[in-house]
């Protein structure tokens, strides 16, 4: 991906900051809205409740690394290309945009869904409107999952999770917490689904329109979006994991859904055409 000059206030780098920036502490637990929180890759709600280990993974302060550094910039721009190119889809359709604040960590930090560890990868919170990045998440992506990592993955990444937040400014999410109570498990898997896979549709829009005004892709992004995607569908997740597949426990979509809608979004450009609900609940 070219590198272009704009860069986000919205973005905050905890990495490094030892007890200082992101430290977790108690409480504020009656704030969590736990069932908002959508996961990138499908984590375990009880992780972030888990108060007590947070306790032992204070981590040391540091100097980032000239690389660390280099990446830290690659994602402040990545937010701003987000919102600049969000901004221009709202105006467009005639709704107010605020942008998201993007925290990058390692380890552990505190968030408005409360503590956040690095267990649970990059995710969204909507309760604070923050998306945290996991920056570990990528080392796991390419030595665990079999993704072939590079700068655009973050792009990617970062894209699915604006993705969540643009469904919490248009409604979306409320929408779909409105349905948990109402709907079985398995009918709220394949909602889950629905919203994991037009986060991709978003990331994919947002690629293509970034493009369009930006000239930002080079060779073999797209593909390195393509291989996230697909190694962090349900299907590569599950038989990485556990050995087997099991379809209806699905919650984020396969890897072919994944790369499909990805590829919908980027290919039509059009936020129209980002109906995954329909699509898939029919
Ligand atoms: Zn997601």
């Amino acid at each position: 991906m070219k590198w272009t000059n704009d860069r986000s206030g919205n973005f905050e780098d905890r990495r490094g900051s030892g007890g200082g920036g992101g430290m977790l502490v108690g409480g504020g637990l009656g704030t969590i809205i736990i069932a908002a929180i959508v996961f990138f890759l499908g984590g375990d709600p009880s992780a972030i409740l888990n108060n007590g280990a947070s306790s032992s993974q204070q981590t040391e302060q540091r100097q980032l690394s000239k690389e660390e550094l280099n990446i830290g910039e690659f994602v402040s721009m990545t937010t701003a290309l987000n919102e600049e190119t969000w901004s221009k889809i709202f105006q467009e359709n005639g709704i107010q945009f605020k942008p998201a604040k993007v925290v990058a960590f390692e380890t552990a930090t505190q968030s408005g869904c409360g503590p956040a560890q690095s267990e649970m990868g990059p995710f969204y919170c909507p309760a604070d409107q923050t998306i945290y990045m996991d920056m570990s998440f990528f080392n796991e992506l390419q030595q665990n999952f079999g993704a072939k990592v590079g700068q655009f993955t973050i792009a990617y990444v970062l894209g699915h999770e604006y993705g969540h937040h643009i469904q919490t400014l248009l409604g979306t999410t409320q929408k779909v917490n409105e349905l948990r109570g109402k709907y079985s498990e398995t009918e709220m898997n394949k909602v889950s689904v629905a919203t994991e896979l037009q986060a991709d549709f978003y990331a994919g829009l947002w690629a293509k329109q970034t493009d369009n005004r930006e000239k930002i892709l080079e060779p073999g992004d797209i593909q390195q979006a393509m291989s996230a995607a697909a190694a962090v569908g349900d299907d590569n997740i599950q038989k990485r994991g556990q050995g087997y597949v099991n379809q209806e426990s699905f919650t984020h979509g396969s890897s072919a859904q994944r790369e499909e809608w990805f590829m919908k979004g980027y290919n039509t450009g059009d936020i129209r055409q980002g109906d995954t609900f329909n699509a898939l609940l029919k």
